[in-house]
Order: C-alpha cells, then structure tokens, then sequence
C-alpha cells in the first residue's frame, strides 16, 4: 500500500531493524519502545487493522506474536509481557497497517496500562444483554 510506513519497511525503503521474519510475517523493533525491546509484529501484506484482516491471515500472526512473546522473555530477560493491538484512530492507531505489540516488562519499567472504571446503574447488565441477545 502506497504511503504505509509498515508497506515502506517492508520493501526496504525506510530502515528497520529486524528482529526475524518468516514468509507471511515481518518482526522489527519499534522506533518508540515502551521497554526495551519493544517489538511490532505484522502482516507483509497490508491489511489496515482486525476487521480486514482475514481469520487465515491472523492465525499466521498471533502464532507469531506467541514466538516473539517467548523469545523477549528469554533473551532479554523480561520478567513480563504485555500484547495490546489498536484498532481505529480512537483507539489510538496510528499506523493504517495491523500490528501487534509485544512489549517486555521489567522490575520498576514504570509503564502505566490505562486506569480501570467501574459499571454504573444498569449498564453492566445491558452490555451482557446486548453482547449476549
Ligand atoms: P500504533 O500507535 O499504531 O498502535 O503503533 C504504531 C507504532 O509504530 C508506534 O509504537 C510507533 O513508535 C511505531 N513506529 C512508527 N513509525 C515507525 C518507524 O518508522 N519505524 C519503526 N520501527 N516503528 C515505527
Ligand atoms: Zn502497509
């Protein structure tokens, strides 16, 4: 896809540093890390995010996710790790091209996941009843 920066790494025309690659999916280290080794997971080819992308194609790359999951943790002896995705600019996406975060956590890193809320008056039961009708 024109104009992707995912696309652009992909084809060699913008650097990244690789951490390895099969044929279907390509693992690099995010320019801005959480923690160190902080690692993108995507697709070669371009889908924008996890309603494009196709079951065939995410099975390929959450297996690879697993992979990468494991070897931060080895390698770099990460005592944790979180796997987050976005999904939509509201959910804060910035690049057009699916990827997951693989990110390593380590003693006092002091990265904040979002704060937590609490359900009010009768939404937590309408949520079950439109999630579950
Ligand atoms: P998003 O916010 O879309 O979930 O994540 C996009 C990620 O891509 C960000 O964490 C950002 O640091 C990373 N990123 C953006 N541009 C580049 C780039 O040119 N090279 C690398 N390696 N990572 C990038
Ligand atoms: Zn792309």
């Amino acid at each position: 896809m024109e104009n992707c920066i995912f696309c652009k790494i992909l084809k060699g025309q913008i650097l990244a540093h690789k951490v390895y690659e099969t044929d279907n999916v390509f693992v690099f280290l995010d320019i801005n890390p959480y923690t160190r080794g902080h690692s993108l997971v995507i697709p070669k080819k371009h889908y924008q995010d996890v309603f494009d992308i196709s079951s065939d194609e995410l099975q390929k790359l959450i297996v690879e996710v697993q992979k990468v999951a494991k070897l931060l943790k080895e390698k770099l002896n990460a005592e944790a790790i979180n796997i987050f995705q976005r999904n939509g600019i509201m959910a804060g996406q910035q690049i057009d091209h699916i990827h997951f975060h693989v990110v390593p956590r380590y003693k006092e890193d002091m990265v904040k996941m979002l704060p937590r809320g609490v359900y009010k008056g009768n939404d937590f039961e309408e949520v079950v009843q439109l999630l579950t009708s």
